[in-house]
């Protein structure tokens, strides 16, 4: 049995634990890998590694940290292929879909190129007699993430790229599910020539998670998975004294106006509905029409879509959308689609009972659609994370903006509409980080940042692009005087 290793000092080292969970392929339910859960000492070891590499590391001039990603970037065009197979294995997704995963990662190691002129600071001259004024960024010292299963690549290299290009030293807790993408992308890290201890990657679970976030040398967390973890990793990780950045899960709304293109809202829904099987925080699980045309419309356009929906393992090259991650997660949507029909809602296409031909085993529901979904029901009210589209019906757009405001999460959103005014109106009013207009997963590019808002982000800074330069260093105001000033005598008083 293949046991998935640590990275630690620039060394992958297999954990002494005896306390192991398995990984499995989910389009066929066969084992694939053991994972050893590290202990403290373990991770007291990756955090040592860190923060032994971080004052020489701090100290490389952003130029030659630079120099390091730009190799990184080349290996990992490279292995593109090789790293989308890796994802594929552990978590179902379809070959193309885990490509578009790396090459999203990819964008933020572009990003992280350009450091030195993110790092240059600001410099006022004369802000008083003979004083001058410098800010600088500061590297923190060591970091760490946390890292949730649905991107096992793809989040990490949201995180570590840009804390690193600003000087700090990093510490991985991927996903225990799905850990074998995130080593690969570590040998191709090394392989940049990255000094030993930069990048460590220690695989766990709530214990690896609790010692980071209580360890006084980790200055700085970051999170990303579902709310109630990342509500208690914000908590804990700041009472500890730490800077946490938690973004949690969501459920994500696209209102179809009447004067939409019924067929382009159609087509946009099923792939921000179906595509990686639903398991993605910017999935649109919530479709509102406005208006009965309009609903009735939308749902006929559905209708055969999601009864045509390709499913089946990655190594089909026509399957559209892949297994669930586990055979519980798979439980738990069945049990949603169970209990939304219970409540009443009208099940237009049901995926219960569906395995592709050979794959029996595998953790596959087919593409669901519920239409009539009231907001009152558990289907709507909470994260589903799989390939059930509920249709909620709002009579005007005032309704339809109002729900959105009213729901807990806050991640990302969509409007489909000809109409300028109502488009506008939208982005600016309704209550989400994240907006799209005729765009159905508005991700912002690696040169923006990324975050959602209310329950659906813990912390002040979204990850990546320049949020995530401010998050990953701290502020430093140098004001200087030099002799002309001083040589006259103390001076009691602010100038004036
Ligand atoms: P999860 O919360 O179960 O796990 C995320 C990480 O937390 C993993 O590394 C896991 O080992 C760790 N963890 C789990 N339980 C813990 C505990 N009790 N104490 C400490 N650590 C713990 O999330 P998941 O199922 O891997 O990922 C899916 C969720 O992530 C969804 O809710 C999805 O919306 C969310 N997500 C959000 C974003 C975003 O940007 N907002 C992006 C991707 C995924």
């Amino acid at each position: 049995m293949n046991i998935v290793q640590n990275a630690i000092n620039g060394q992958r080292v297999t954990s002494t634990s005896s306390n192991r969970v398995p990984v499995f392929n989910p389009a066929t339910g066969e084992q694939s890998a053991e994972l050893p859960l590290s202990s403290v000492d373990e991770v007291n070891a990756a955090v040592a590694a860190a923060k032994a590499a971080a004052p020489a590391w701090g100290d490389t001039p952003a130029l030659k940290r630079a120099r390091f990603m730009f190799r990184f970037n080349e290996l990992l065009n490279q292995h593109a292929d090789d790293i989308a197979r890796e994802i594929s294995k552990e978590h179902g997704k379809t070959h193309d879909d885990a490509l578009g995963e790396v090459a999203r990662g990819i964008e933020v190691v572009e990003f992280a190129c350009g450091i030195p002129s993110l790092l240059k600071g600001d410099f006022s001259r004369n802000v008083g007699p003979s004083v001058d004024t410098v800010a600088d960024r500061k590297p923190l010292g060591v970091v760490a993430g946390i890292t949730p299963f649905n991107f096992p690549a793809m989040v990490p290299m949201w995180m570590y790229p840009v804390a690193i290009a600003c000087g700090n030293t990093f510490v991985l807790k991927p996903s225990e599910r799905d850990p074998s993408a995130p080593m690969l992308v570590w040998d191709l890290f090394q392989e940049a020539g990255f000094p030993d201890g930069v990048l460590n990657v220690v695989h766990g679970d709530k214990l690896a998670v609790d010692t980071l976030l209580d360890h006084p040398d980790v200055k700085a967390i970051s999170f990303v998975g579902s709310t109630p973890i990342a509500e208690y990793v914000y908590k804990r990780g700041t009472d500890a004294g730490k800077r946490v950045q938690a973004l949690g899960g969501a459920k994500n709304h696209m209102i179809v106006m009447p004067d939409a293109d019924m067929d382009k809202a159609a087509d946009a829904l099923m792939g921000a509905g179906y595509g990686s099987a639903g398991e993605r925080c910017m999935a649109i699980s919530v479709a509102v029409p406005v208006g009965e045309k309009t609903a009735d419309a939308l749902v006929a356009k559905l209708k055969p879509r999601v009864e045509a929906l390709k499913v089946g393992p990655a190594t089909d090259s026509d399957a559209e959308m892949g297994p669930l991650i586990t055979k519980a997660h798979q439980d738990k949507v069945l049990g949603y689609i169970d209990e939304g029909e219970k409540a009443g809602a009208e099940l237009v296409v049901d995926g219960r009972g569906y395995a592709p031909q050979g794959y029996e085993e595998g953790y596959y529901v087919g593409g669901t659609l519920f239409d009539r979904v009231t907001t009152d029901m558990s289907i709507y009210k909470e994260e589903i994370f799989g390939p059930v589209l509920s249709v909620v019906r709002a009579k005007d757009y005032s309704e339809a903006v109002d729900m959105i405001n009213a729901h807990e999460y806050g991640n990302g959103t969509a409007i489909f509409t000809r109409d300028g005014d109502a488009a506008r109106e939208f982005a600016d009013k309704i209550e989400v980080g994240m907006v799209g207009v005729n765009v159905p997963i508005p991700v912002p590019v690696a040169y923006h940042s990324f975050g959602g808002w209310k329950r659906s982000s813990f912390g002040a800074h979204g990850m990546y692009g320049p949020e995530g330069v401010h998050f990953y260093t701290r502020l430093k105001t140098i004001t200087t005087r030099w002799p002309g000033g001083i040589k006259e005598g103390a001076v009691f008083t602010f100038p004036s």
